[in-house]
Order: C-alpha cells, then structure tokens, then sequence
C-alpha cells in the first residue's frame, strides 16, 4: 500500500534561479534549429564545466530574433504555470543580444515586455534578474547594473553574476553589486559552487547577497553555515546541476537536507533544465524522493522561495497562503 501524498504541481513556489537560455524546451532548441538549417546543438554530455558553458552559448545561437526569443520568454513561463510557479524571475545576460536588439536596455525592454504579456495569459507572476559574467572584466558589470537600476521597480528585481567562479572570484564585482543595491535590487550572485566556502563570504561580504545561487559548498564550514542560518540569506539550490557539473558525487549525498536542518533558508531550482534535465517541478520530487524532504520541509523551501524572491508583497502573500492551504489539505 502506498501512502497519500499531496500534489507538488499545486504547491505554489518560486523558481529564484533559472538561466533564461536554459530554460528552453529540447523541442524548441531543435524546432529552431531546423528553421535555420543549423545543427541542432549537443545539449547532453559534457564532463566540465567548460564544456557546459560552450553548451550553454552554442544554443544561444538558435536565438536570430525577437519572435525566437519571445517564444522563449513565453515557454519559460508556461512551463512554470505547468509546474505550479507562482512566481518566476529568470535571469538574462544582455551583451548576448547587442547585436541583434540594438542595446542591452532594448533586451531587457523585450523580456521584460514578453513576461508581462504571458504572465498575465497564463497567472503567473514575473520579474527579471540581469545577470553579469564573471569572466568579463567588471566594467562590463558596472554597465550592466547600471541598466538593472534604471529598470528597478519596472520588473528588473535583481542583479546577479554567473559563469566559472573557480578563478573568478566575487570581489572585484562589489561595485557593480552596490548600484544595484543602492537602487532596491536583490543581489544574487553565484557562489560557493564551483569554489567553496570563501566564495559564499564574498558574495556575502563583497556583493551584500541577499541571495546566493547554489551556496552549497557552504556546507564545508559550520561558521559560515550558522551565519547563513542566522542572517536569513536564501540559497537558492540546484540539485540535479550539483550532481552533473560534480559539485556534489551524487544525489544522494546532496547537502540541501544538512542545509535546511541547520536553519539555512533555500529555494530548490532548476538553474538549467535545457542542459540538465529536470524542471522545477521534478526538482521537488527528487528533494521529495531521493533527499527525504517531507511535506512540511518541501512546504518551508517554498516559503522561503516566495519570502526571498522579487515579488511584489500582494503575489507574497498569495502565495504564502497557498502554502499553508497546501499543508492544511489531506493527502489525496
Ligand atoms: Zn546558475
């Protein structure tokens, strides 16, 4: 006999750490592909995460256009009203776009323009985080959020930093994370993934995160765990991507549950479901099934997802209460 559970898919959570590009649907990768007579580029199989990020690019070139990107914006939000988001705030790196949009303002003006429009279609909320790339010289970063600034209050909800963080460390960012925060933005940077312990204090120290994207290797060192606890920073955890780029040796090893007992706040996330495989929504199931996360623990995440995101204090609140009617409802 199998015992009752509750329905994740009617759980309402936010998906906090979610890369635009990889998010695309496999299908679609290949539909454009097709329609541009290139060849649909290798998604599966790389052993670094040099080879992961060359991934990453080579689908971005599938994207020739404002009706490619719009479908893109519009099936990252369906597939986060399939998965139960209440709200979603993915991440984009504009210099991508220069050459086909005109400037890194008319991209965000884009994306910004496309969530709203399928957001208000299909019931789910939407922000955008503007990300910069590490391995870019910070100048480069300092534009960037400068343009996340100008779109504070108009949807851009946070300022972030990604790429290989194995030489690049936070520090030299703490300029660009300062406008962005001076002007209301979530900083999100990624840390404590493919560096350990001392990239999750500079995100906390050099960027002022209120958020860190992955922060797991956090786990290495119990000071910065019980400053984690204590500060109320969210991590926003990825486990399907800890597994394949090695972060962690396998799933079932995976600290989020040493996390959580400790008082850390964490979101679970897809981070790239193109390249990865899960959506957010099979995320909560392997937390639920192979990390032992129960109902209440899987209950608290999305809490904290809805509690540490961008979204406006009325879709919170929903929110919120949707958890709790989630948890007060019996099994089916
Ligand atoms: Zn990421």
């Amino acid at each position: 006999m199998t015992s009752p559970i509750r329905d994740l898919a009617t759980l309402p959570k936010g998906h906090l750490h979610l890369h635009l590009e990889g998010a695309m649907r496999p299908a679609t990768l290949e539909d454009l592909a097709a329609e541009q007579g290139m060849a649909v580029p290798p998604i599966r199989g790389f052993g670094s995460f040099a080879a992961f990020a060359g991934m990453y690019v080579a689908a971005c070139a599938v994207l020739r256009g404002e009706a490619e990107f719009r479908r893109l914006v519009r099936e990252v939000v369906e597939d986060a009203a399939r998965d139960g988001v209440a709200w979603v705030e993915p991440a984009l790196y504009t210099p991508r776009y220069r050459s086909l949009f005109g400037s890194d303002e008319a991209t965000v003006e884009l994306a910004l323009d496309e969530l709203a429009t399928a957001g208000a279609d299909l019931g789910v909320a939407c922000g955008l985080i503007v990300a910069a790339d590490r391995t870019v010289a910070p100048n480069e970063a300092v534009d960037l959020a400068r343009v996340a600034a100008s779109f504070a209050g108009r949807g851009v909800v946070g300022f972030g930093l990604a790429n290989d963080e194995a030489d690049w460390p936070p520090e030299p960012f703490a300029e660009a994370f300062a406008i962005a925060k001076d002007a209301g933005l979530l900083s999100a940077p990624h840390g404590g993934e493919l560096a350990g312990p001392a990239s999750v204090v500079g995100c906390l120290e050099a960027c002022r995160a209120d958020r860190v994207m992955h922060g797991v290797r956090a786990v290495e060192d119990a000071d910065l765990v019980a400053r984690l606890a204590d500060s109320g920073v969210c991590l926003d955890v990825c486990p399907t991507s800890n597994v394949l780029l090695s972060v962690v040796d396998s799933l079932d090893d995976h600290p989020l549950p040493r996390l959580l007992d400790a008082g850390v706040r964490c979101s679970i996330n897809a981070d790239d479901p193109l390249l990865f495989g899960p959506g957010i929504l099979e995320e909560y199931q392997l937390c639920r099934d192979r990390l032992g996360l129960d109902d209440t623990a899987l209950a608290g995440v999305a809490r904290a997802s809805l509690e540490a995101s961008g979204a406006p204090a009325d879709v919170v609140a929903a929110g919120l209460a949707g958890v709790d009617a989630w948890l007060a409802a019996a099994p089916a």
